[in-house]
């Protein structure tokens, strides 16, 4: 007689529920991947602007160095399933990887469907039961312990694990619509502040409609948050119609966003890091005495993108037809610092509609770290977005999700007797 399978319910099937069904069923249980849509990973499918942006093939240390929350939370899954485990598990599966700048990982393809056609390959090879259209609306419970789940249309599925990977709250129309926060506020966990993250950021000003489109590269962005801290960081950044994104303004979204709750922060844009004070004003007196008698608007223009510019310009407070024979020294150094410190009031963020990702989640302590396991219901486990984790860009995010899925999918499989 053989002796009847462990079955696990993974609820969500996104990056980290697949991960959790195709390792809990390699580990030897029955799976059913649950997921309401009508197919696996809608948002998988629009990551990397359609690429996936799969993994980071860097270290261990420079994964945890990108998280931004809880990074002491992932050692254990991350030392069991790394950036290499995970592009060898893809490439089993047929699909090949390939390495581009800031060690970001993609499919040879470019194409995110590949990524997903050998996720599928992976969980058919593994006999994971797929049922898509299959809403969960509750977790059923015995003696503390996880029973099943209803789906909305009323089926009871029984099973002795349950894994919780249903994403967080941002692109909403991909299926992320935050029902894991209230799957585990119902088992009593609790579910740390919500906010959008890796956003654009708006802020007050009304020049910058004007220089929407512009992206800037090699500036540094500073924003000076809470007591005493600062974020400072040097790369490329956009201008959108009321606010600012690319790189740096998603970057600064996932360490200032908390902050930005409460107040306006002032922000400032070195436009020339590279030049110190002295240096910039030798500069501008060369571009002066090239042509003593042009207009202070015109002698300074090589200095600027085209549509920063007259901003700039009009913001200095120099009459611009001043011809530059004329502009004072005081002029010049108040000119300066409006180069080194442009100025910028962040107000908010576009919220889950733009977001890649969703800040907070189920409280970290309250789940196992080397298993996902829930402390407030034995044989529920949670993996992915849905936790209090969240990373910079570059792949880190898959990585959390493929790194929390497979241990929750072994724990799960071995727990579900
Ligand atoms: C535009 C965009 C681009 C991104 N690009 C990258 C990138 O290139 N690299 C990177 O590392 N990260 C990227 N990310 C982040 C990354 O996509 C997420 O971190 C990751 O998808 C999280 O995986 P998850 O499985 O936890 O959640 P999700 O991918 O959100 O999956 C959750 C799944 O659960 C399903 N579900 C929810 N509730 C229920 C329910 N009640 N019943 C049944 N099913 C349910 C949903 O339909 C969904 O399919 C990007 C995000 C966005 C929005």
């Amino acid at each position: 007689m053989t002796a009847e399978k462990k079955r696990v319910l993974v609820i969500g099937g996104g990056a980290s529920g697949i991960a959790a069904a195709y390792f809990a069923a390699e580990a030897g249980a029955e799976v059913i991947l649950l997921e309401k849509n009508e197919k696996l990973g809608k948002k998988l499918y629009i990551t990397g602007k359609g690429r996936c942006n799969v993994t980071n093939n860097s270290d261990r240390q420079e994964l945890l160095q990108n998280v931004v929350s809880n990074a002491r939370f992932l050692y254990s899954a991350v030392s069991c399933f790394d950036q290499a485990d995970v592009m060898q598990w893809i490439e089993a599966w047929g699909t090949p990887l390939k390495t581009e700048r800031g060690n970001r990982v993609f499919p040879v393809s470019d194409h995110s469907s590949d990524i997903l056609r050998a996720l599928e390959r992976g969980l058919n090879g593994r006999k994971v039961q797929i049922r898509l259209h299959a809403e969960v609306k509750e977790i059923l419970q015995e003696d503390g312990h996880a029973a099943g789940i209803v789906l909305s249309d009323g089926e009871i599925i029984k099973g002795a694990a349950v894994i919780v990977a249903t994403g967080g709250l941002s692109y909403p129309s991909t299926g992320s619509t935050g029902d894991g926060f209230s799957f585990a506020e119902t088992l009593s966990h609790t579910i740390t502040g919500l906010r959008p993250a890796l956003v654009p950021l708006t802020a007050e000003e009304s020049y910058i409609a004007e220089m929407e489109g512009l992206s800037l590269r090699n500036v540094r962005l500073t924003i000076p948050y809470g007591k005493k801290k600062k974020y400072s960081e040097f790369g490329e950044m956009l201008f959108t119609s009321d606010g600012i994104s690319g790189p740096l303004g998603l970057r600064a979204s996932s360490v200032v966003g908390k902050e930005l709750e409460n107040a306006p922060l002032p922000a400032k844009i070195d436009l020339k890091p590279a030049l110190t004070e002295e240096q910039l004003d030798a500069r501008i007196l060369r571009l002066f005495s090239e042509s003593p008698n042009r207009t202070f608007k015109n002698a300074v223009r090589p200095l600027f993108p085209a549509s920063l510019w007259p901003v700039i310009v009009r913001l200095s407070r120099i009459p611009e037809n001043k011809p530059v024979h004329e502009v004072t020294k005081a002029d010049r150094l108040s000119f300066i610092p409006l180069i080194k410190a442009f100025p910028l009031t962040l107000t908010g963020t576009h919220g889950y509609r733009e977001a890649v990702i969703t800040q907070g989640g189920v409280c970290v302590r309250e789940v196992s770290p080397s298993t996902m396991e829930s402390k407030k219901c034995r044989g529920v486990f949670f993996a992915g977005e849905v936790l209090d984790l969240d990373a910079f860009t570059g792949g880190f995010n898959l990585q959390i999700a493929w790194s929390t899925g497979h241990c929750a999918g072994i724990a799960a499989a071995g727990s579900a007797d």
